[in-house]
């Protein structure tokens, strides 16, 4: 094992690339995978996001498909709760909730297990990043159409000039990395 650098969130945020036209021309990708293969980085920011969140009594995590799967888990098992997967169309085998939401580069659909939520679950939802909170506002539909209650939701990354915690109040937000 090799010795690891102590991280900051300065040192997080210099672990994101910027991607320039990426899916789209015009688009500048927050690439996340230079912070992801660093150990100490890794486990920082998986630290940092459960500490935001450590004095909520919640019972499940909800992840978005598919970068959001990589840290939400790690951050379930730091609070003990479960891990509630929202996927993209057609991936989920079991009774959905379906629904249609735009996004900074298109339109997207977004299903949920039925029985994944029921009346009073209390949830945080965790992506890797919040541009216009699109997706964001779509999990929390998905999650009170099932009678769940959204305590807050938490990124790694948000591009704060996009006005995404805005579209998303008054939900609490938590985010480690923030681009102004
Ligand atoms: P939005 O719904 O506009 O908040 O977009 C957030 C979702 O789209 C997240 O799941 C992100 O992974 C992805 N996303 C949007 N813009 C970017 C970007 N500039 N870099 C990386 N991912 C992005």
């Amino acid at each position: 094992m090799c010795a690891k650098m102590t991280v900051d969130l300065e040192g997080l945020k210099a672990l994101v690339r910027d991607v320039p036209d990426f899916p789209k021309k015009g688009i500048i990708f927050k690439d996340i995978t230079p912070l992801l293969k660093d150990g100490g980085a890794l486990r920082f920011a998986t630290d940092q996001l459960a500490e935001a969140l450590k004095e909520l009594p919640i019972d499940q995590v909800v992840g978005i498909e598919s970068r959001g799967f990589i840290l939400s888990p790690a951050v379930a098992y730091r609070l003990g709760a479960g891990f509630v997967p929202v996927r993209k169309k057609g991936k989920l085998p079991a009774a959905k909730e379906v629904i249609a939401y735009s996004l900074e580069y298109g339109e997207d659909t977004l299903e949920i297990h039925r029985d994944a939520i029921q009346e009073g679950t209390r949830v945080v939802i965790i992506d890797d990043l919040l541009a216009t909170g699109g997706t964001g506002e779509a999990v929390v539909k998905l999650v009170e159409k099932l009678g769940g209650t959204v305590f807050a939701l938490a990124f790694l990354v948000e591009l704060a000039f996009l006005r995404g915690r805005e579209r998303l109040a008054p939900y609490p937000v938590h985010s480690l990395i923030q681009y102004s």
